[in-house]
Order: C-alpha cells, then sequence, then structure tokens
C-alpha cells in the first residue's frame, strides 16, 4: 500500500481500465486530420469544454461556479481521476490530449473530447488557475497560467480530482470581450449546457451556482427522469412517456434508442426542448428533427414541437465525430437506418402509451406556463389542407386487429350533442368531447388505407361516367399514380387531349361533388414527392371530404355508431390531420372548478 492509502491492485486496475492515461502531443499527421479547432467565443464555451474534461475523467462529481456570467470567474471541480504532476504542463500545449493517439484512434472516439485545444485555448486568453491530483499521485499540483504564459507550477496537498478557475476570461482581448452580452444573457447560454450535459450523464451529480446563488442541482441518481423535474417540474417528469426498446426484427442490433418524451398534450412553440445525444455526446440534427416530426405525424399540430431527450448508442467506428469544430455534429455511416429507427421507435412508443388529452382549464391564478399541457385549439379545418400533412409514415395504418397496442381509448357512453359539433360522452374518468368532424375523418381515413392494403372494392361506379378536364400537371400526377388511385377508388380513363373520363369514385364519396374532390385530391398529392406521402394526401383529402361536418345533425344512434367505429381506430386520438378527435375533463377537474374539492 502506498503512503496515501492507495492498493497498488487499485493503481493496475486503474491502468488497465484506461482510467489512468498518459498526456502525449499529437503528430502533425494526427493534427492536421483534426477538424479546425473551436475558437473560445465566450463563457459558455468553456463551460463546455471543462464539462466535457470532466466527463471524460470519469467524475462522479461536478460543480460548477459561475460568478458575473463567467466573465469574472468560472470554476469547474471534480473527483475525476485527476492530471499527474509531470503532465500538467504538457497538457496546456495545443495538440497535447490523453484520449487519442493516431490515426486509427481518430476513427474510434469513445471520449467527448480529443483534440488536445481546450485548455490551451482557454488559458491564452484568460487567468487560469488549475489543482488536481491523479489517483495515482501522494500530492497535488496546482499550475497558474496568464494569457497562455505559465507563472507558477506547484505542489500541494490536494483531493483526488480536479479543479479549474478561469478567471478575467478577455481581459486583455478588447476585441473578443466586445461580443460578450450581459452577465444575465451569458449564464442564459451556461445553464442548458450543464442541464443537457446532466441528462446525458444522469449518474452524474451536477451542480450549478450563479454569483453564489445555487441555479441547479441534479441528484445523480441514473435516472434521466429524476433530472427532468429540477430542470422542469414533477408534473412534466412524471408526464413524459419513456421511449420503448427497439423492436429489433429489421434493424441492426447495435443500435440502441432510449429516452423520454412528451405525450401529444405537451407541447412547445419551439424546438429547444429536443435534446439528442449520441453515444452520450450532444448532438444537433436537423435530419433527426425530422425524423422525430415524422414520427409526431398526427400526434402534433405543425406548429408545436415535443419535448424529447433521445439517446442513441451505435458502435464508436460507424460515426464521424471530427467533422464540426464544436463536434456537435457527427456523421453516421448509416444514416437511414438510424433516422428510420429513432422515427419507428418514437412512433411506436405514442402509438402505445399516449392517451386522451386532457382540457387545459385556465384559471386566474398565477403565471400561464410556457408550454401547453392541453390539446391543440382548433383551427379551421380549410387551412389544415394546405399547411398540414399528418398522417403516420406507416403507410397504410396497421389493421387494428394486427396491433395489440393502443387500447388507451376508454369506452364511452353517449349523453348527446352540443352545437351540432361535438359529441357529449361519459367515460371512466369524466366528460370526453368528441369532434364529430374529426373523429369520422379518423375512421373514414383508416377504413380507405385497410380496404386499400386488402385489396377490398374502394370504387363505386359511375352510372353515367363524367367528362373531366385536367392540367398538364394534374395529368402528370394521375400516369404516375394511377394504380394507387384506383385502390382509393378513381377510376379515369384518358379521353382524347386533355380530356379524362372518369368512371368510378371513392364509395364514401358523393356523386355532387366527385368531380371537385379529384381535383382537389389531385392538386393535393401534387404537393408531396415521394409515393407513400402523396397517398397519404390522396387519403386524407378523401376522408376529410367524405366526413359527417360541424353542423350536422346526428342522432343519438349514430353517435353510438361513430364512437364504438373511432375506439376501434388505430390512431384514435388524432384526426387525418393531426387535430385531437376527442378531449377529456376529468372529475378532479370539475369538482375544483365547483369548488367541491
Ligand atoms: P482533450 O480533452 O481534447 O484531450 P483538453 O485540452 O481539453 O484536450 O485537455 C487536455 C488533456 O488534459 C486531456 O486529454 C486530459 O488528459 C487532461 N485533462 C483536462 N481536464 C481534465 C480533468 N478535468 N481531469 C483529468 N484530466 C484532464
Ligand atoms: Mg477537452
Amino acid at each position: 500500500m502506498t503512503e496515501n492509502g492507495i492498493e497498488l491492485v487499485d493503481i493496475i486496475y486503474w491502468y488497465l481500465k484506461g482510467l489512468v492515461m498518459s498526456i502525449k502531443l499529437l503528430s502533425t499527421e494526427v493534427s492536421s486530420k483534426i477538424a479546425a479547432g473551436e475558437v473560445i467565443e465566450r463563457p459558455a464555451s468553456v463551460v463546455k469544454e471543462l464539462i466535457e474534461n470532466s466527463l471524460d475523467a470519469n467524475a462522479n462529481n461536478i460543480s460548477i461556479e459561475i460568478v458575473d456570467g463567467g466573465i469574472a470567474l468560472i470554476r469547474i471541480t471534480d473527483d475525476g481521476i485527476g492530471i499527474e504532476s509531470k503532465e500538467v504542463e504538457l497538457a496546456f500545449k495545443r495538440y497535447s490530449t490523453s484520449k487519442i493517439s493516431n490515426i486509427d484512434s481518430l476513427n474510434n472516439i469513445s471520449t467527448l473530447g480529443f483534440r488536445g485545444e481546450a485548455l490551451a485555448s482557454i488559458s491564452s486568453v484568460s487567468k487560469l488557475t488549475l489543482t488536481t491530483r491523479s489517483k495515482v499521485s501522494e500530492y497535488g499540483t496546482k499550475i497558474l497560467l496568464d494569457n497562455g504564459l505559465i507563472k507558477k507550477t506547484e505542489t500541494i496537498g490536494a483531493p483526488i480530482g480536479t479543479s479549474i478557475a478561469v478567471e478575467n476570461l478577455f481581459h486583455d482581448f478588447p476585441a473578443r470581450k466586445k461580443f460578450l452580452r450581459s452577465a444575465k444573457s451569458e449564464f442564459l447560454k451556461i445553464k442548458p449546457i450543464v442541464t443537457k450535459y446532466s441528462l446525458a450523464f444522469p449518474e452524474v451529480k451536477f451542480s450549478l451556482s450563479h454569483n453564489e446563488k445555487i441555479s441547479f442541482q441534479s441528484p445523480g441518481s441514473k435516472r434521466v427522469r429524476d433530472v427532468i423535474s429540477p430542470i422542469y417540474n414533477n408534473e412534466i417528469s412524471n408526464s413524459l412517456l419513456e421511449i420503448d426498446p427497439l423492436n429489433l426484427e429489421q434493424s441492426d442490433d447495435s443500435i440502441n434508442i432510449s429516452g423520454l418524451i412528451s405525450p401529444p398534450s405537451l407541447t412547445y412553440s419551439n424546438r429547444s426542448h429536443i435534446t439528442y445525444f449520441v453515444n452520450r455526446r450532444w448532438i444537433q440534427s436537423p435530419s433527426l428533427n425530422f425524423a422525430l416530426e415524422q414520427a409526431y405525424k398526427g400526434f402534433l399540430k405543425d406548429s408545436r414541437h415535443p419535448l424529447a431527450i433521445i439517446n442513441i448508442s451505435v458502435p464508436n467506428n460507424t460515426i464521424d465525430v471530427n467533422v464540426h469544430p464544436s463536434k456537435t455534429e457527427i456523421r453516421f455511416q448509416n444514416e437511414e437506418l438510424i433516422f428510420s429507427c429513432v422515427q419507428r421507435v418514437i412512433r411506436n412508443t405514442l402509438l402505445t402509451k399516449s392517451s386522451v388529452p386532457s382540457a387545459y382549464v385556465t384559471s386566474d391564478q398565477g403565471k400561464k406556463p410556457n408550454y401547453l399541457m392541453a390539446p391543440l385549439s382548433n383551427t379551421r379545418l380549410e387551412n389544415h389542407h394546405f399547411n398540414n400533412e399528418t398522417l403516420s409514415d406507416e403507410f397504410p395504418p396497421t389493421n387494428p386487429s394486427e396491433s395489440p397496442h393502443h387500447k388507451l381509448f376508454p369506452i364511452l357512453h353517449v349523453i348527446g350533442q352540443l352545437q351540432k359539433t361535438y359529441i357529449v360522452t361519459e367515460g371512466p374518468d369524466g366528460m370526453y368531447l368528441i369532434d364529430q368532424h374529426a373523429a369520422h375523418e379518423r375512421i373514414l381515413l383508416e377504413d380507405l388505407s385497410n380496404r386499400m392494403m386488402s385489396s377490398s372494392e374502394n370504387a363505386q361506379s359511375l352510372l353515367e361516367p363524367l367528362t373531366i378536364s385536367l392540367t398538364t400537371e394534374q395529368e402528370n400526377i394521375l400516369s404516375k399514380h394511377s394504380s394507387e388511385l384506383s385502390q382509393i377508388g378513381f377510376e379515369i380513363d384518358p379521353f382524347g387531349s386533355n380530356n379524362h373520363i372518369l368512371r368510378a369514385i371513392p364509395q364514401t364519396l358523393e356523386l355532387a361533388s366527385a368531380e371537385e374532390e379529384l381535383h382537389f385530391t389531385l392538386n393535393e398529392m401534387l404537393l408531396e414527392r415521394n409515393t407513400p406521402q402523396v397517398m397519404r394526401r390522396a387519403l386524407s383529402s378523401i376522408a376529410c371530404h367524405s366526413a359527417i361536418r360541424a353542423g350536422d345533425n346526428l342522432s343519438i344512434e349514430s353517435m353510438r355508431k361513430l364512437i364504438e367505429q373511432l375506439e376501434k381506430c388505430v390512431e384514435p386520438h388524432t384526426c387525418a390531420h393531426g387535430r385531437p378527435t376527442t378531449i377529456h375533463i376529468n372529475k378532479n377537474s370539475l369538482d375544483t372548478q365547483f369548488g367541491r374539492t
């Protein structure tokens, strides 16, 4: 045993686990392959680099102290593996790193850092003090640098781990200092970095303070949900849906996707609550945003966005993290597969776990939250035709009998009709209001697609075929998708220049509107490029125009039938365009409103 109580076997164990790494200067062959180094732009970039270093050092506790938005002081203290005394000065040389050594390791990076640049860059524009003690050293080392020059190195007593204080950032660099904002807004850029990393590393305890006041703490409990509570609140944390593990039938078992997503009832006006981690690296990706949005199609209105924390894990040698200076973009070897997996697991989670949205009961007390825990407001349906296209990408929707999920739609008892628009029903916990048009549209949509899948007849032949004329664009889409259109129920034959004969129309449509509807459907189809989406447009359009409308009087019996059919739908909660079909007002909120509780 050494003097400070460390067993020799521990040291050997740490070496074998790679927990003791030695810092080396990268050869120019390697350093020239490194994507242009990031310039330290503002306090938040310092915080990001230092947190990444602490995480790479296997820290369990990371404390981040900020004074005046980080312009006066950023101090990050960890209990990680520390740096050996003899390597402390080397750590501040550009391209010195313990994390990679040769070209091959650049293709298989498992750490957050790898360029050996951050300490060099940060110390060159600040006054920096680093105190560190490695797990295998008996003493600690303290080093002081000013604008990149080493002022002092000394041996001192210190706990295992590393503490770095960065003071007077850009003090002698007025040109860069002038781009800094107020202390408050610099801190607002720091906080999300800390919260994002605490979501990626829920087993690590993070603590963030600003001007000596605690701003955020994560419990280090390993559960992502426990990190959500201090960032948002308990209600939001409890409402999130856990992503179901991937069904691996058709995919590669080296891909793993986990995380939490918001139910359709919890939405935001922007994408800032969407976070992706790939092998625990926080990345930004428009393509993943697209996959996520596709998964939520039909569950959200286009202008709203979910909360999502998505962890993707893939073998390190199948991604390239060395593509962007800030390391926030990566390249996947098999991009399409990853995106389709993300889309599938999220879609599946929504289909199996989301329930009827609750009514958003406004109250006069308190501030309105910046999120909506509610169904979306009613937009006139006509608007949706042009802006929205919101059906499942599993086209056509799966047959209800084949999908064991979705029994989250309650059994409802019809009470009556409200304003010739809504069906009032009673369910397991209070009142459920159903938008008669939205519900019928959903039913017809699934019916149409099921018939298409099972090659059942969708068409009704016209006794007197109609002669119609089409634009060149409409003709093009017609010839491209004639077989799909006939599956939907439109049978159309050419008849001279620009003219066509319409012989059959979808069963659900009325004869009087058939021609107009064909034009409308073809125009809708023109808005999409790929076949599944073109067909989804067509089906939604026909379902919408065939459905009962707001203003139609319904008998109790026909309302009952409608509800029964809705219960059987695969995706009963939304119409073809993403509006909710059903809103739930639970008994509790009624009791509260009436002052019974
Ligand atoms: P990189 O992280 O790309 O290797 P840095 O300049 O950020 O480059 O750090 C240089 C080296 O200093 C790291 O490779 C690591 O060995 C060491 N180091 C930096 N911060 C810490 C820390 N908090 N704990 C342990 N070692 C650290
Ligand atoms: Mg680093």
